[in-house]
């Protein structure tokens, strides 16, 4: 990693700076001094153009990206007059994420954020890492480009931020096992029956969080919480049966630690994600942030029960896959990507997610074993392949009937 002097402001990437996690990561940045504070190298969008234009010419970034080479010429004239310098296309992402930031966002939604999000873990920067899909795919080969390039990676995940937080490092032989919470989602009551019919606007309704729409839709079927247990599995190196799930409906405890004298320790707090960005941006400081404090006396009650992995397979799934291994995170998440859309797209339903993703992985089987990151690209890619075919199957069957 550069050496800078310590007086130095930071120099901080955002990959996905127009999404939801990009656009808290800009307000903390904001709060905490702006552009005296930091320097901005990098930031990154897709169809948003405009929008990233305006955060570029706002924050005095060098390089503003788009991820969609058709959208060149709209970044260009949008940048018109400024000093920020305009690119397009995936190639342009990973040269913008191998510039020397100190920092990186890793805050673009979905597979697409691996290549940039592991070229920046390369040449040193620490990983803010809001984008799960890195490790849920290739966590091996994630950790080792970090410890390659020398960073820290910070977990932004609001669960996997709390862990970081009650995980004492030192005493990691007495962790007997994680405990992920869990909203529950909009569907945590509602019987399968009705869950069938449920609609993408009902399911990007999230009770507590406000999130980007992929995630939200995941945190209704529980996939989100499917990929954070096999996220929470590789970042702090745990074996499959020492993750757990709770429901907690009111989302203000985010995950917790229990130790092998019966102690069990948790983060608390609002669920608002400033907290996780400003503490992954200030690691180890604790800077003063802008968010609602809790009030425990008219919280007055927390509650806990178990999943219901009947009625939301995903959670089965993602033990299949952390007991398998190997390639079958990439393939998970590759099948989930594919149904998601077409969820969304109105071409399955609800519930098909699931299925379509548990054939998926049936189908190819699961591979243990060293894993290559060009095993990775192809486990995804055969796994849409597969997912796309299964959708097509579905909804022509749906227009005969
Ligand atoms: P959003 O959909 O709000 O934002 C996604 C960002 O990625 C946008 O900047 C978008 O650009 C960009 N993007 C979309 N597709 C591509 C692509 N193919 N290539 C490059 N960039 C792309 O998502 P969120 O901010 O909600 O989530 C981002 C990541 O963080 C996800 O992995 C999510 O699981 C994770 N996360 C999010 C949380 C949250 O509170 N939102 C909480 C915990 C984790 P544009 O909009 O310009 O098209
Ligand atoms: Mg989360």
């Amino acid at each position: 990693m550069t050496e800078r002097s310590s007086s130095a402001p930071r120099r901080v990437s955002i990959f996905g700076s127009t999404g939801s996690i990009g656009c808290n990561t800009l307000a903390v940045i904001e709060h905490l001094g702006g552009r005296d504070a930091f320097r901005i190298c990098a930031l990154s969008g897709k169809g948003n153009t405009d929008l990233l234009a305006r955060q570029a010419i706002a924050f005095g970034a060098e390089i503003a990206v788009t991820a969609d080479e058709n959208r060149y010429t709209a970044l260009k004239a949008a940048l018109a007059g400024s000093s920020v310098e305009a690119a397009a296309g995936p190639a342009a992402l990973i040269e913008a994420a191998e510039r020397d930031a100190d920092w990186c966002m890793a805050g673009i939604v979905g597979m697409a954020g691996l290549a940039p999000t592991l070229a920046a873990a390369r040449r040193g920067a620490d990983i803010a890492l809001a984008n799960k899909e890195c490790l849920v795919s290739a966590g091996e080969l994630f950790h080792r480009e970090i410890e390659t390039g020398g960073g820290r990676l910070l977990p932004v995940d609001s669960e996997h931020n709390a862990i970081h937080q009650v995980f004492e490092q030192d005493q990691r032989h007495s962790i007997e096992r994680i405990i992920l919470t869990a909203s529950g989602g909009p569907f945590r009551a509602l019987d399968a029956a009705k869950m069938a019919s449920v609609t993408p606007d009902m399911a990007a309704a999230h009770p507590n969080w406000s999130m980007g729409i992929k995630i939200s839709i995941d945190s209704a079927s529980m996939f989100n919480k499917a990929l954070e247990m096999i996220e929470a599995m590789h970042l702090f190196a745990m074996r499959p049966d020492q993750i757990e799930v709770v429901i907690h409906p009111q989302s203000v405890i985010h995950s917790m630690v229990g130790y092998s004298d019966g102690s069990v320790l948790a983060q608390l707090g609002a669920p608002d994600m400033r907290t996780a960005i400003g503490y992954s941006l200030t690691y180890p400081r604790r800077p003063a942030l802008p968010v609602e404090r809790l009030d425990f006396a008219s919280l007055a009650r927390l509650d806990f029960e178990a999943p219901d992995d009947e009625r939301f397979p995903s959670l089965r799934l993602a033990r299949r896959a952390m007991e398998s291994g190997g390639l079958s995170g990439a393939v998970l998440n590759g099948a989930k990507e594919v149904a998601l859309e077409a969820f969304i797209d109105g071409q399955i339903g609800f519930l098909e997610m699931a299925d379509i993703v548990g054939t998926v992985m049936e189908r190819l089987g699961t591979g243990g074993g060293a894993v290559s990151i060009e095993a990775v690209y192809e486990a995804d890619r055969t796994a849409r392949i597969i997912a796309r075919e299964l959708v097509a199957g579905r909804s022509a069957r749906s227009i005969a009937t």
